[in-house]
């Protein structure tokens, strides 16, 4: 069944195809799938009503080590990392249709997994990693290398080559689209890969590998291991003979790969690490219905559980009032908690009852801190099976508090007035984050001058979350280094060789 016919699919459909499916939850490695050597395994739990959907492997190091040396073989044999650009191309194009034929059990493995809408994974996560697939398969062929000036005697030419195995360390907010993202630029450089997905949502990753040997992936070139970060990810992250972490995850375990790095081989990393993100609306917003609904969408998508989620909105104090009311009133409806495998569902549960408790709490400490609470705050009734937490929204914040300061990873947006635009860029600025950020303003004088001023990798004017594959995405502070999507990200994941040549007088 393609995208479009899953599309069509009702509730019903949906729950009866989840109550069938078998998933594979072994590590899979040298192009086949094999138990953990110890025989260890961890629950999956799907979040909706805690029920245990699998029992995954959980690997330790040794498991690692067999997923390191089945990556380093297949590399040292060129078998893709010299294969021709043009093939390699196509493995990839195909594989970016197989993963939309597959789009139902893409779809039914991470809603399991993480209870995220249905139609969220049909509309986005899907067709957003597969146009991610061929947007690296299209840079393949258009990676140059360099001939510098030099004297007539000497001929030297600049090779740019693969690093050689890429392990790739991803959280459980967009399971497939982040392991897009990661293993998508590494493969197309001609790397061998190591993924290992995180253990709230283990399962998508294994289809991903065993698709990418039906498209005509060489065997050993995409391992994945499964397992618990402490164990499986920090084996990974201190193996001797992996060359690059890509991270994915928070700022605490993005700092430790880059120790995990320095105790072990030097390994590269890059690290695409958490938000907390302000939208600036000011007095002259173009259009206030609009910039709201986008602020709503912003924190309430993906039940707040994204690293960009518009979690701080600083708003122009003469304009406030009337944007708190607004705001009540058309959020109202919106983002319902409800049955994920529902078509029409926008919310689901949080990821795990840890993440509703840790979400909980920041409501919890924001009535302490003196927030006013507007709406939402708790487990919408009707749900308290599962890990729901209901669209919340706070007023009377201040940046010093730790609602404002803090990543939530939830559904909880915080108001914080402003006087004037530069006290604006200066809360906006005042965060060890700086992912993503937004205004929303009719002056275009403000616009590009807040644009320059505002310390984030993203800075969207008169929009939130737009973009595409060329959009570079990534972090300034702790928002973490390096980029994932666009054409920069190749460059993370390949190297530079110079070959001198002298040639005689
Ligand atoms: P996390 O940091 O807890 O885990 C991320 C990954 O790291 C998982 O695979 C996990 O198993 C692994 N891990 C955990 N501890 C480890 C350790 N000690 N050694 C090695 N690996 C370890 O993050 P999470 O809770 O899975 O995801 C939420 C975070 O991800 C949020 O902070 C969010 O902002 C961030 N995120 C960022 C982006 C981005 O593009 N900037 C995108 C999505 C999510």
């Amino acid at each position: 069944m393609n995208l479009e016919q899953a599309k069509k699919m009702d509730r019903k459909a949906w729950h009866k195809l989840a109550g069938k499916i078998k998933p594979e939850t072994r590590n899979f490695i040298d192009g086949k799938f094999v138990d953990s050597r110890k025989g260890k395994r961890f629950d999956s739990i799907n979040p909706v009503n805690g029920e245990t959907v699998a029992e995954v492997v959980r690997s330790d190091a040794g498991d690692v080590d067999a997923a390191v040396k089945s990556a380093r073989k297949a590399f040292k044999s060129g078998v893709w990392s010299r294969m021709a650009p043009r093939d390699r191309m196509a493995v990839l194009y195909r594989y970016a249709d197989l993963i939309q034929e597959h789009a139902v059990d893409f779809a039914l493995l991470d809603v399991l997994n993480m209870g995220k809408p249905v139609s969220d994974m049909l509309n986005s996560d899907v067709p957003g990693s597969a146009t991610c697939f061929q947007f690296f398969a299209e840079t393949i062929d258009k990676q140059e290398g360099v001939v510098t000036a030099t004297a007539a005697s000497e001929f030297n030419y600049i090779l740019r080559e693969p690093l050689g195995v890429v392990g790739c360390v991803v959280p459980w907010n967009y399971p497939l689209m982040m392991a897009s993202w990661k293993v998508a630029p590494a493969l197309a450089a001609g790397n061998s890969v190591i993924l290992k997905p995180a253990e709230q949502s283990p399962l998508s990753g294994n289809l991903m590998a065993k698709l990418f040997m039906e498209a005509g992936g060489p065997a050993g070139v995409f391992n994945v291991v499964q397992g618990l970060g402490e164990e499986a990810g920090k084996a990974l992250a201190l193996h001797m003979d992996v060359d690059k972490i890509g991270f994915t995850g928070s700022a605490e375990v993005g700092k430790l790969m880059m120790v995990y790095s320095g105790q072990s081989n030097m390994k590269r990393v890059t690290t695409e690490c958490g938000g907390k993100t302000p939208q600036i609306v000011t007095g002259d917003v173009p259009d206030m219905d609009t910039a709201i609904q986008y602020c709503i969408n912003g924190i309430y998508g993906n039940q707040g559980e994204v690293c960009n989620a518009g979690s701080r909105l600083l708003v122009d104090a003469k304009i406030h009032d009337e944007f708190v009311e607004r705001f009540k009133k058309k959020a109202k409806g919106q983002f319902q908690p409800g049955d994920p495998f529902d078509p029409s569902t926008t919310m689901g549960p949080l990821v795990t009852k840890g993440q509703q408790k840790r979400v909980l709490s920041y409501i919890d400490i924001g009535k302490k801190e003196g927030a006013k609470l507007q709406f939402g705050g708790g487990v919408p009734s009707g749900f308290e099976k599962g890990a729901y937490v209901a669209p919340t929204l706070f007023t009377g914040v201040n940046n010093k508090m730790r609602i404002a300061q803090e990543e939530i990873f939830g559904p909880v947006a915080a108001v914080l007035p402003y006087k004037n635009i530069d006290q604006a860029v200066e809360m906006a600025n005042d965060s060890i984050y700086g992912l993503a950020a937004s205004i929303w303003t009719r002056d275009i004088n403000v616009a590009h001058k807040a644009a320059r001023d505002l310390q984030s990798g993203v800075v969207w004017v008169n929009c939130f979350d737009h973009g595409d594959m060329t959009l570079p995405w990534g972090g300034y502070k702790q928002s973490g280094f390096g980029r994932d999507k666009c054409q920069e990200t190749m460059l993370h994941h390949t190297q530079t060789k110079a070959v001198w040549v002298h040639l005689g007088e």
